[in-house]
């Protein structure tokens, strides 16, 4: 058999632990058989991350400007006890965190919807994707602690000098304030990205925001949409039978847990974080949930939501057997091959990536599955299988 040729490479990002691991089988079964696989290939692992002063992560980031589509495995982030168990130089930023900053884009997360593994939401047909600003707000604040009476102003300065005030409130009594903020140019990013997501994967965009009652704060969100969209995406959401909604965040929540799914769902920071674990644990399992990456002029990063599943790896190392769900780390190869196939006019790899992804289903509606799905899987017969078998069972289908 003749293997898929590619033209330009992807950015393969490796990472950490279990994840790592299962990289290597999902390249080594479900890809080099098939792909004359073309990558430019940096290690995030964080060992590397370390030797080169986390500087391969700025060079993936970069690599992905250029190439346009990257495929990335879970990385640690590190904390206090990670720099111990590395011996590491600093305690590292979040790779994600830096690739995000260097491509300025909105994440997209969205369930893969399988037989047997039911919504608790049960007329959740298709699966509902969630757009998370990633800037500023409650993230970047500055809080204080009031232990007197007094008054808390907002101060803005200009470059000149000039004051603006603004009282906050007139503490009679203990109690706490915070003054967070946003960008234009963020928000702006940030809408243009979810369009084209919405244009690119053919479904309809809803935003909402509390601007009632944050009348300046969350009503620029909503005057930028409402700007970009008629300026810059209005004709083409028409043409494409696409709707664009604002609506306040209530109002959505109550929408979204009465619809059927099938659109995209943009949250400002908070309700992202929020509303993105809501969702995962309500369509099933981390292990089923896709992420990607995209920058408002169209470049984009393709990877699993869940993180580098530390507890399978220390059982893996001492050769115990696991049931790591692959699932995921599987459809952000498909969606990053898929991508380059299209951008690349190669319809062999797009139809490629469409038959891996159906083999994997296939796999899973057939009772074959790893643990995390078996143990709330409604078919029948549902069987609980470890790490490689599973890939090897795709394998099998696939050929
Ligand atoms: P995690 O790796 O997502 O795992 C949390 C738990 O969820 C696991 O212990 C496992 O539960 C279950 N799980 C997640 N993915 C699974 C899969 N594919 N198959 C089966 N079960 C799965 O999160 P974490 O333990 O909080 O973080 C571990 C490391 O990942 C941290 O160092 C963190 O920094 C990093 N992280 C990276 C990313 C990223 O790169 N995007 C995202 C999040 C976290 P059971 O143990 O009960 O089986
Ligand atoms: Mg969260």
């Amino acid at each position: 058999m003749d293997k898929i040729r590619m033209t330009t490479p992807l950015v393969e990002m490796d990472g950490d632990e279990m994840t790592r691991v299962i990289w290597q089988m999902i390249k080594d079964e479900l890809l080099l058989p098939f792909i004359d696989l073309k990558t430019e290939y940096y290690d995030l692992g964080l060992e590397n991350r370390d030797k080169t002063d986390d500087k391969v992560t700025v060079d993936s980031a970069d690599a992905i400007r250029k190439y346009g589509v990257g495929v990335k495995c879970a990385t640690i982030t590190p904390n206090a006890a990670r720099v111990e168990e590395y011996g590491l130089k600093q305690m590292w930023k979040s790779p994600n965190g830096t690739i995000r900053a260097k491509l300025d884009g909105t994440v997209f997360r969205a369930p893969i919807l399988v037989k047997g593994i039911d919504p608790h939401i049960s007329h959740w047909t298709s699966p509902i994707t969630i757009a998370r600003h990633a800037y500023g707000d409650v993230y970047k604040a500055s809080e204080m602690k009031i232990d007197r009476p007094g008054k808390a102003e907002i101060v803005f300065t200009d470059s000149d000098g000039n004051e603006t005030r603004k009282l906050i409130h007139e503490f009679d009594g203990p109690g706490v304030v915070q003054g967070m903020h946003n960008l234009d140019s963020s928000i702006e990013s940030f809408a243009r990205s979810c369009f084209n997501y919405a244009l690119d994967t053919r479904q309809d965009l809803w935003f909402a925001s509390k601007d009632t009652i944050s009348k300046t704060y969350d009503h620029r969100f909503k005057d930028i949409f409402a700007e970009i969209y008629e300026k810059d995406y209005r004709d083409r959401f028409e043409k494409a039978g696409l709707t664009y909604l604002y609506t306040l965040i209530d109002d959505v929540v109550a929408r979204v847990i009465r619809s059927n799914g099938g659109f995209i769902w943009a949250c400002k920071n908070y309700d992202g974080d929020v509303m993105s674990d809501m969702l995962a644990t309500a369509f099933g399992s981390l292990g089923m949930m896709t992420s990607v990456l995209v920058s408002p002029d169209g470049k984009y990063e393709y990877e699993a939501a869940h993180g580098t599943v530390q507890r399978h790896y220390y059982k893996y190392l001492k050769g115990e057997e696991t049931s790591t769900n692959s699932v995921a780390t599987i459809f952000a190869w498909t969606g990053a091959l898929r991508k380059r196939g299209e951008l690349d006019g190669i319809s062999e790899l797009v139809s490629f990536a469409d038959r891996l992804e159906k083999a994997v289903i296939d796999t899973i509606e057939s009772g074959i599955m790893t643990g995390d799905l078996a143990s709330v899987s409604t078919l029948p017969g549902a069987r609980k299988v470890e790490t490689l078998e599973f890939i090897k069972a795709i394998r099998e289908r696939l050929q």
